[in-house]
């Protein structure tokens, strides 16, 4: 049988042992198969033929049919170049080169027919082609009809070496060429059959040479589909192993701590999307495998009660539960909220921290061990060996990708079995993502907010015009609310940063003489960063200057201006973090993004989807598209890299739900994929993956 993969480059026709090696280093491309696997990044439509009186400059890539009138050298030494007349009859076309100069004068000759072929631009009158594609139409007509030009990325080392996308196309059409055999299918015939797909031979064919536009989307979509499917089967196949190895404590009593709280002491209702999850956490929690689901909610919508209640139903069964909050403001912040929740309640809650004295954690540290701890708060302390519990059974991450795979990891192996894991994140990671990057982790999502919440108005100033933005902070302190003022930091040793956060400071301070204004940063002690946030907190100071420390999850429902300066130097999902510092009482909140007077297009977009949009999904997805899913903030820590070929996760969604629930199907009916018709699927499976990501712990 054919195997690609075992062939040398230098086996193909115009690959010499220098090319493979340049494709080695730059494309990590080592075998034919990769070779083939390397898939053009566009085409263009080589079909119609323009002529030179129907140029513009705002056409993209045409193609016309003429021949060389003259030559010219212009200009001399370094900034030399060569310029052409080339005409159709219908006007001139100036073709010019800044490389190779002498090479083109040589080759081309007068009183032939050439097909020139490039991206037009204007100078003054002139319609020109910097560095066109030039071939006789001999040539051309006797190559295969090649209406849809592919495109392969390349790059500056490849075109010092005449590897250029040209250069590619050549040898892909010579691999192409070379081959004799068909390529071993890769799906199992009847998947072919039942979802309607092109062979795979004729798909990797057809990427480098397209023989028409639907042939070629058909190409795309069975290769798009079988790399998203692969990727899926592997995942579940992960999952399945898991849930068999991974045996946790059945919860299955709901008791008197949740009852107790929920009809006596929780001073709200639960909104419908709250209840929904925790529904879902408690089916989770009542079967004896472990739990590892995600929870993600918009910031504000009400998870820390979700995590108490989940909490509390591990106390009804005799377990304890401990909740991990990646800084210390925030773990202070959710142990006060749940003490005060459960203050009139008989169960025991702490606070572990890294500024708990030595002395005091001893009697934590016994407390923990005898079980008479019931609810543990904490930052990464938690996670030290010194830290053991008598039965720990539930373990709450929040703000989860702050925290790395190896953090995370070892909270299960605080137990003989591992406890559940309710991860929580308010980076909303759209579900295509959430599919692939956490394949393995149940989702839950609370798309709901707490009512009588006034979506934030969020607008866009320059930074030239303060007044009237003073003007309107200044009113919104006589009526009594809160201010936060942010700067960007950029790396946390940049130092002109701290500049910026503390000449701003002193600004503030001077505008604003009439209230107490306070400074948090990353930089500075945490006794003293603890007492300015308690001062905002206590409303004592009544504008906070900040830089991004204040991101996750602090709560003061009175604050109701958020005002970020130089938005445009912060992500899309971190602006709409800060943004959820307000809109979290009653009270009318805005949020006013200031930037400089000139911004890129991509600062633009990103400002504009803010100012349009309060729904932390949509910003996500918009991110997503924006930026791709290698930066997306949330994804970049979950430890895995996928290196897709041709699927797109911000385009792909629906086909990944797609593929998903087809591999599922295949599992279910065949878990070890050991029936003949699967073996194809193994096989693959083992070729694909053969470095192991080991799914289970990555939570
Ligand atoms: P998140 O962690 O999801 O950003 P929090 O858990 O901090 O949000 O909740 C934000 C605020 O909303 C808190 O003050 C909380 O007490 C309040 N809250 C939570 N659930 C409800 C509800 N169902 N009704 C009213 N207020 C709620
Ligand atoms: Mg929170």
């Amino acid at each position: 049988m054919l195997d690609l993969s075992s062939k040398e480059l230098t086996y193909i026709p115009g690959v010499g042992s220098a090319r493979a090696e340049i494709l080695k280093k730059e494309l990590q491309i080592f075998n034919q198969e990769q070779m083939l696997y390397y898939f053009p990044y566009k085409y263009v439509d080589r079909s119609k033929f323009y002529k030179i009186s129907e140029l513009t400059s705002n056409l993209p890539y045409i193609q016309v049919i003429g021949r060389f009138q003259s030559f010219q050298m212009v200009g001399t030494g370094r900034v030399k170049r060569l310029s052409a007349n080339f005409t159709d009859g219908t006007g001139i076309l100036e073709l010019v080169w800044f490389k190779g100069l002498k090479y083109v004068v040589d080759k081309y000759k007068p009183g032939v027919d050439y097909i020139v072929f490039g991206k037009p631009s204007v100078y003054g009158h002139q319609i020109s082609i910097a560095h066109p594609d030039v071939d006789p139409i001999q040539n051309a007509q006797t190559t295969p009809t090649m209406a849809l030009q592919p495109f392969y990325n390349t790059t500056e080392k490849m075109k010092s070496h005449y590897l250029n996308s040209k250069a590619i196309q050549t040898i892909q059409g010579n691999l192409i060429r070379s081959i004799h055999e068909a390529i071993p299918e890769t799906l199992p015939p009847d998947m072919i059959k039942r979802y309607h797909l092109i062979r795979l031979h004729d798909s990797l064919l057809q990427m480098h040479q397209p023989t028409d536009a639907k042939t070629l989307k058909q190409a795309r979509y069975r290769l798009t589909f079988e790399e998203l499917f692969y990727l899926q089967l592997h995942i579940l196949r992960y999952t399945l192993e898991r849930e068999k190895k991974y045996k946790g404590y059945p919860f299955e009593r709901i008791g008197a701590y949740f009852n107790t709280f929920f009809y006596k002491y929780l001073p709200f209702e639960l909104t419908g999307a709250q209840k929904r999850v925790l529904k879902e956490i408690r089916n989770d929690m009542a079967k004896p495998r472990q739990m590892n689901r995600l929870l993600q909610g918009d910031v504000g919508s009400g998870k820390t009660l979700v995590a108490l209640m989940s909490m509390l139903m591990a106390a009804d069964n005799g377990f304890q539960s401990c909740i991990m909050a990646p800084t210390e403001i925030l773990a202070n912040q959710h142990y006060e909220t749940i003490a005060s929740f459960l203050q009139d309640m008989d169960i025991n809650v702490a606070l572990l921290t890294g500024s708990v004295k030595a002395k005091d954690r001893v009697p934590i540290h016994h407390g923990l061990l005898s079980g008479e701890i019931q609810i543990l708060i904490g930052t990464h302390a938690l996670i030290e060996d010194k830290v053991q519990f008598r039965n720990l059974g539930l373990v709450v991450i929040d703000e989860q990708h702050r925290f790395g795979v190896e953090q995370r990891s070892r909270m299960w192996r605080k137990n003989e079995m591992p406890p559940h894991v309710l991860v929580m994140t308010a980076t909303p990671i759209p579900r295509t993502l959430a599919m692939t990057f956490y394949g393995d982790l149940d989702v839950s999502v609370i798309d709901e907010l707490p009512p009588g919440r006034k979506p934030i108005q969020t607008v866009h100033r320059f930074d030239n015009r303060r007044g009237p933005l003073y003007d309107f902070m200044r009113e919104q302190l006589r009526a009594g609310r809160q201010i936060y003022m942010v700067y960007p930091l950029i790396s946390e040793s940049e130092k002109s940063d701290y500049k910026n956060l503390e000449d701003g400071f002193k600004h503030i301070m001077e505008v604003f003489p009439e209230v107490k204004v306070a400074m948090v940063h990353g930089k500075m002690k945490s006794t003293e960063k603890d007492a300015n946030m308690q001062a905002f907190v206590k409303r004592d100071a009544r504008i906070l200057v900040a830089t991004t420390v204040i991101e996750v999850g602090v709560n003061v429902p009175n604050a109701s201006v958020m005002m970020i300066e130089s938005a445009e130097r912060f992500g899309l999902s971190q602006l709409h973090q800060l943004r959820g510092r307000v809109g979290r009482g009653s009270d009318q909140s805005y949020c006013i993004l200031v930037t400089s007077y000139k911004l890129s297009e991509e600062s633009r977009k990103r400002i504009n989807i803010l100012t349009s949009s309060n729904d932390g999904f949509e910003i996500a997805e918009a991110d997503l598209k924006l930026r791709g899913p290698g930066d997306l903030e949330g994804t970049q820590q979950s430890g895995v890299a996928f290196d897709l070929k041709i699927a797109n996760l911000a385009k792909d969604g629906p086909l990944i739900e797609y593929v998903r629930t087809i591999a599922r199907s295949i599992l279910e009916k065949d878990p070890e994929l050991s029936l003949p018709e699967h073996l194809v699927l193994n096989k693959q499976l083992s070729k694909l993956f053969a470095k192991k990501v080991n799914w289970g712990v990555i939570s």
